[in-house]
């Protein structure tokens, strides 16, 4: 696709860049047959092409509208496109540049924008969430129940108690504890945490590690998202020199983000290069545990049969769909067949709150689809996914890590 770039763009590296990803687009719309906001909408301007044609519009000098930023906001990022686009289009670092772009100058209401405030103050305040949290379980019988169950603590009752596992081992590597995880779901870290130590692998702590940046970047509050990246960039090189072999993270938003660094500090000529040694380490916990390392582990009893949920983030951002699958099935869990496995749900980091009906809608059909087989309890790997889903299942809403007990 050939862009004519304003003066104004000819020497800006972001627009340069993002030149290049238009160049690659042939416009065939392929990626339109699997994006959830167009079979939802069926607006092309909702589709990955319709956003490709208003970015490239954007960089032509159109002046942008609060309709263009409309549907560049109504985009999930949960990059199905890219899986299906033949051309190899990397509309996620496109999309980027567009919203940066359209944010600077379309200034939202002031009630957006004290809604996204409140949530990066909120939902990074790991004391504020954490007691709100627990108020919220407390007056659970006063609650709709679709805020109580998104809340409920999932576990599996197992033959070993969950506890911080504290031996030591030749082997260390950094478990990345995420925002809103430990207080949401604290068993799929101490889980982690038990199965790593089963492996011979210890966890280094890191207490002062922040939320991986996603949260803020998704809010456009990119210089926060920016500076959160660079303290853990920071802390975790130090660790690395001592000896951490990985950076495991168990929420797959987060890890694909952290997979990110590289290209959102191309331009930092301090940190280019160290953020290419955090990508190195990064490691999803289903890459870190791998197929080889079954035998060590068994199925629980009382569950037989799982519907998988991959969430976009493993699937799409990380191309790491099949390893969990293949690990559950070869432990003995019957993996049960869900349709259109590939969409999202609409959690999609703070989508839920901001884009409300369209997520809720989204939701709606991966239920139906999730439950439609009637599976013992559903599995993903993400927290937003997980929180998500149980607003309306009606059975548990695991972490694939809960369901490996050991022998
Ligand atoms: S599938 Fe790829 S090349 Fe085709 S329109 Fe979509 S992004 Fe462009
Ligand atoms: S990232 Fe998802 S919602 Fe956004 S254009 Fe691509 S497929 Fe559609």
């Amino acid at each position: 696709m050939q862009t004519q770039l304003t003066d104004e763009f000819k020497h800006s590296v972001i627009a340069q860049q993002a030149n290049d990803i238009l160049r690659s687009c042939v416009h065939c719309g392929f990626c339109t047959a699997t994006c959830p906001t167009y079979l939802q909408l069926g607006d092309e301007l909702d589709s990955p092409r319709g956003r490709i044609y208003l970015i490239k519009q954007l960089l032509e000098g159109q002046v942008p509208s609060a309709k263009t930023q409309g549907h560049l906001d109504r985009c999930l990022g949960c990059r199905s496109c890219e899986t299906t686009c033949p051309s190899g289009v990397n509309y996620h670092r496109l999309l980027d540049v567009g919203r940066q772009l359209v944010e600077v100058r379309v200034t939202r209401p002031l009630s957006t924008r004290l809604l996204r405030f409140v949530l990066r103050r909120f939902l990074l305040n790991r004391f504020l969430f954490n007691s709100s949290l627990q108020l919220a379980r407390t007056l659970s019988p006063l609650l709709p129940r679709a805020l109580t169950r998104s809340i409920e603590k999932q576990s599996v009752a197992s033959a070993h108690r969950l506890q911080p596992s504290r031996q030591a081992h030749t082997r260390k590597v950094i478990l990345l504890d995420g925002c809103v995880q430990p207080g949401l779901q604290p068993d799929i870290n101490l889980k982690t945490r038990q199965l790593l130590s089963h492996l011979g692998v210890e966890v280094i702590d890191c207490l002062s590690t922040t939320c991986c940046g996603a949260l803020a970047h998704h809010l456009m509050a990119e210089t926060e998202s920016l500076q959160q990246a660079r303290n853990n960039i920071d802390r975790w090189l130090n660790l690395i020199d001592k000896g951490a072999e990985a950076i495991i993270v168990t929420t797959s938003g987060c890890s694909s983000h952290i997979k990110d660094y590289p290209a959102l500090f191309s331009e930092d000529k301090h940190y280019a290069e160290k953020a290419g040694i955090v990508h190195q380490h990064c490691k999803d916990i289903s890459e870190f545990i791998q197929l080889k390392d079954m035998p060590l582990f068994k199925k629980h009893e009382v569950i037989q049969s799982i519907a998988w949920h991959p969430p976009c983030s493993l699937q799409h951002g990380q191309q790491l769909h099949g390893k969990v699958k293949s690990m559950l099935t070869s432990l003995g869990y019957q993996l049960v067949e869900v349709k259109d496995q590939h969409l999202c749900c609409g959690s999609a980091g703070t989508y839920s709150i901001l884009q409300a009906d369209l997520s809720a809608q989204l939701l709606k059909n991966k239920i139906k689809y999730l439950e439609h087989k009637n599976a013992d309890v559903i599995a993903t790997a993400n927290i937003g996914c997980q929180s998500h889903l149980l607003k309306q299942s009606n059975r548990p809403v695991l972490h694939w890590v809960q369901l490996l007990d050991y022998k």
